[in-house]
């Protein structure tokens, strides 16, 4: 059964959180491997939540959200 992208962006965070099941992680794994904009939009968000737990460990205003994005994406070499 195929999943659509609109399921794995949703479990995406599940997944990043650690909290999805084992299903939804090979559902999602199998689907990263085929679908370069999930596995764009999956790379994307860990490296956010990668930075953001460096930062702090309270919760991100949006304002600084969007720093954090904006540094990520200047960042690269
Ligand atoms: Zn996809």
């Amino acid at each position: 059964m195929a999943h659509s992208c609109d399921d794995i962006c949703r479990d995406l965070h599940l997944y990043l959180d650690g909290e999805a099941t084992v299903t939804s992680r090979t559902v999602i794994t199998v689907h990263l491997e085929d679908c370069p904009s999930c596995a764009e939009a999956f790379h994307f968000e860990s490296q956010v939540r990668m930075v953001v737990a460096r930062c702090c460990c309270e919760p991100v205003p949006d304002s600084l959200r969007v720093r954090v994005l904006r540094a990520i994406y200047t960042a690269d070499p």
